[in-house]
């Protein structure tokens, strides 16, 4: 692939406004780039935008279901201290919390809102809306538009080699339940579509036979469906606790099947006596608008060949993804992943050739391999992330992660494992941190 003529701004498409793809609009366009986002839903904050309902489909396999994009359930809280969680240079604090009085006619939403060290889901949605706001990134997004194509435009299309059809469908207007199709041409791509809708179903031997109610947590949004009943739940991540005990407050019994917990001998689960622990990743990533003939494809849940979880050696740097890393604090990272993106699409930041990307990217596979790390767990970031971070940050010519937000990270780890019920409200013990957080912080909130 011809590389990109570098040194000039780019006119960069963005598939998706949640978190990722607002904090890439805002590097795209602060490094001199003309960001373009499509977003399909009607407001920015991705899987944060709560709905009650729930998919036609429980399972959510069913391909003619009606979508509904977020997973968020009703009693969801962060797993996340805030001050570890948001954007570098856009702290997700409480103002008050800071002993500093922001500017009266500043009014930020979190003053008013769950002022939690690990706050509800709204709080979330509310931080990233009034990052949009505060970095007016809004005016770039085409809301209701959903990408349904893109391709490498080849030479035969004359000076439009190089460059990527963006291929659309856009509500015709508001009220109007009609869509136009259209196609915009762009320099660049950046895929920001969020991997947390298409569920991924555990291959369980008999599963399809068995006669009980059979749900995905995509669907599941609050308890009571599970009322008297005896509940098993498949897999243990933060938000399997997290519904094991919401439902084991209602149900009769709860139990955890789990590969990473016991070696099958039920075992109670800490701070409750209806839980029993007896587990699995639960979504699929999907590109199904991406038409690159193969270069990129997903088996087994790993995105790949990708040269650190970002960009396509074969593509590069005209497609990237941003969001795909999971298991480590998102937001610092998808920020240093968009920075580096912005900054190779200037030509400010060299990437290696493409060859050298490969090997590297062969390199990391063959680790994993030798590890017994399976391909799905590819984008886990959760033993290496702050190395990651710091490379990122390194390319970027960006400051790295800080003592306090990796033993913040540490301390959650720590925490959830022994005090899971009471994690997120006992906290006292970490002030120092929470004290060095705003410290820094108040850098940014004047
Ligand atoms: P998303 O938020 O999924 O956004 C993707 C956007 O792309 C959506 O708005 C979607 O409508 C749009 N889109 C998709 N396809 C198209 C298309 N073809 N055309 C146009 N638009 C499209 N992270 C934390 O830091 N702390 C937490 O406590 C935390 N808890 C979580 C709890 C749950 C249940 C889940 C699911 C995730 C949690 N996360 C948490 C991790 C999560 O990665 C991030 O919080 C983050 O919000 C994900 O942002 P994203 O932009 O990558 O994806």
């Amino acid at each position: 692939m011809k590389s990109l003529d570098l040194m000039s701004s780019k006119k960069v498409a963005v598939i998706g406004a949640g978190a990722s793809g607002l904090v890439a609009s805002r590097e795209l366009r602060r490094e001199g780039h003309v960001p373009v986002v499509f977003e399909s839903n009607n407001n920015v904050g991705g899987t944060w935008i709560y709905n009650p309902e729930v998919e036609s489909d429980p399972l959510g396999v069913d391909p003619s279901r009606t979508i509904v994009q977020s997973s968020v359930y009703d009693s969801l809280r962060t797993n996340l201290p805030r001050e570890s969680m948001g954007f570098r240079d856009y702290p997700f604090v409480v103002v008050e919390d800071m002993m500093m009085i922001k500017d009266e006619n500043k009014e930020t939403s979190y003053r008013k809102g769950d002022n939690r060290r690990f706050p509800g889901h709204r709080e979330v949605l509310n931080y990233l809306q009034d990052f949009a706001n505060h970095f007016k990134l809004t005016e770039l997004i085409w809301f209701e538009t959903e990408v349904i194509h893109v391709r490498l435009l080849d030479d035969q299309e004359g000076e439009k080699e190089n460059k990527w059809a963006v291929k659309y469908k856009r509500r015709s207007s508001s009220s109007a339940p009609t869509f136009v199709v259209d196609e915009e041409v762009f320099d660049a791509v950046v895929v920001c579509n969020g991997h947390y809708t298409e569920p991924l179903i555990a291959e369980i031997p008999g599963i399809d036979t068995w006669p009980g109610k059979q749900i995905h947590r995509h669907n599941y949004r609050v308890p009571e469906p599970f009322r008297d009943q005896v509940v098993l739940l498949v897999g243990n991540s933060s938000s399997g606790e997290d519904l094991s005990r919401d439902i084991a407050g209602v149900a009769k019994e709860v139990h955890i099947a789990s590969k990473y917990l016991t070696n099958g001998i039920p075992t109670k689960q800490l701070g409750s006596d209806n839980i029993l622990f007896g587990f699995i990743p639960w979504y699929k990533y999907t590109f199904p608008f991406l038409e690159i003939n193969n270069i990129v494809t997903v088996d087994d849940n790993r995105v790949g060949p990708l040269y650190k979880h970002v960009f396509s050696p074969l593509l590069a740097p005209g497609l990237s993804f941003i969001g795909l890393i999971w298991k480590g604090i998102p937001y610092p990272i998808f920020e240093l992943q968009s920075k580096w993106v912005a900054g190779v699409l200037s030509g400010r930041i060299l990437l290696p050739s493409q060859e050298e990307m490969m090997v590297e990217v062969e390199d990391f596979y063959l680790k994993l391999e030798a590890a017994g790390v399976p391909k799905r767990y590819t984008h886990n970031t959760f033993d290496y992330q702050f190395e990651y971070s710091d490379w990122l940050a390194g390319e970027c010519g960006f400051p790295l992660s800080e003592e306090w937000r990796k033993q913040m990270f540490e301390a959650v780890v720590k925490k959830r494992r022994t005090h899971l019920e009471a994690y997120r409200d006992e906290w006292e013990d970490y002030n120092h941190l929470i004290m060095q957080a705003h410290e820094d912080f108040r850098h940014y909130v004047q």
